[in-house]
């Protein structure tokens, strides 16, 4: 589904859906900083507390692993973005679909 590293192509090559009104925003950097900098924050405690290495491994450890899970968590992330929005019909500033059983109260 990608033409490029986080570039969208045009349609799918398997089906042809449409990819041209598929917008996962910043939803997929979002949910990896929550996710990187829980994993990498506890990793980094863990190590500090039971070995007390000194500051520089700390920098050698966590920079490469920050990098690593961000730019490799990025494509998957993006991709099950487009598709809960596919599946959920989620089309930007539009509330007509996903409103059956809406009884009008606020
Ligand atoms: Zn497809």
């Amino acid at each position: 589904m990608y033409k490029g590293f986080l570039t969208v192509d045009t349609a799918c090559n398997q089906c042809g859906l449409d990819y041209e009104k598929v917008d996962s925003g910043d939803g997929p950097a979002v949910f990896i900083i929550l996710i990187v900098g829980f994993i990498v924050t506890f990793a980094a405690l863990f190590v500090e507390t039971t070995f007390k290495p000194p500051y520089w491994v700390h920098v050698v450890l966590w920079g490469p692993c920050i990098l690593g899970l961000s730019i490799g968590l990025l494509r998957p992330f993006k991709a099950t973005l487009i598709a809960l929005q596919y599946r959920h019909s989620a089309v930007e500033g539009s509330v007509e679909s996903g409103a059956q059983g809406d009884d009008g109260e606020p």
